[in-house]
């Protein structure tokens, strides 16, 4: 993927994590340059914005040679949404088209986890996750007739990384690996449908 506006964001943000001193820095200096790149919603590859009929789609925008941190847009179909799920790492949300809302989960002392509180991200709005700050939480589209996307920048090669999903009432907890969506096999699949 490339734009001038995201390659320049690319590169801020590799001097973010090349010099910040800690999680909490990488955070506050980071943030404000995903809310710059997705005040402006014209730099997006139309291949990075497809969504499935069934799931939502992740697609890598970015992976830095190190692995320190990857980009990612999420694409969400109508009414789409993520399992109660953490990250291991430290992210960062964009908004960039329509809207999300993002319900964040606390353990409880039974070892359930209860909703703490929704929050309605729109365009040109940012949020942050991680083990020190809150990493448990669930995402839906907050259209059940349109897309959104949001960009999310993480603290690792996401895509690999081993992390979990929540069955909030039980406590139950499973691993998964999320993996990126294949470019051609949606393509493809688009093409099947046309
Ligand atoms: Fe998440």
């Amino acid at each position: 993927m490339h734009h001038p506006r995201f390659d320049e964001f690319i590169k801020g943000l590799t001097n973010v994590v090349d010099t910040a001193k800690n999680e909490a820095e990488i955070l506050a200096r980071a943030e404000p340059l995903l809310q710059a790149l997705v005040s402006k919603d014209d730099w997006l590859d139309d291949q990075y914005a497809q969504p499935h009929p069934q799931y939502y789609q992740q697609y890598c925008l970015y992976t830095c040679p190190q692995e320190r941190f990857s980009v990612v847009s999420f694409v969400w179909g109508p009414g789409q949404k993520t399992p109660v799920h953490d990250h291991t790492v430290w992210g960062i949300i964009g908004m960039l088209r329509g809207a999300e809302v993002c319900e964040r989960f606390e353990k409880q002392a039974d070892g359930s986890y209860v909703s703490t509180g929704v929050e309605t991200l729109q365009p040109g709005m940012t949020d942050c996750v991680s083990p020190t700050i809150g990493d448990i939480h669930r995402v839906s589209n907050a259209y059940d007739d349109q897309v959104s996307i949001s960009i999310h920048v993480y603290g690792a090669d996401i895509g690999t990384v081993k992390r979990h999903v929540y069955v909030p009432d039980t406590g139950e907890i499973k691993e998964f690996v999320s993996g990126y969506a294949d470019v051609a096999a949606v393509q493809r699949s688009a093409g099947d449908r046309a």
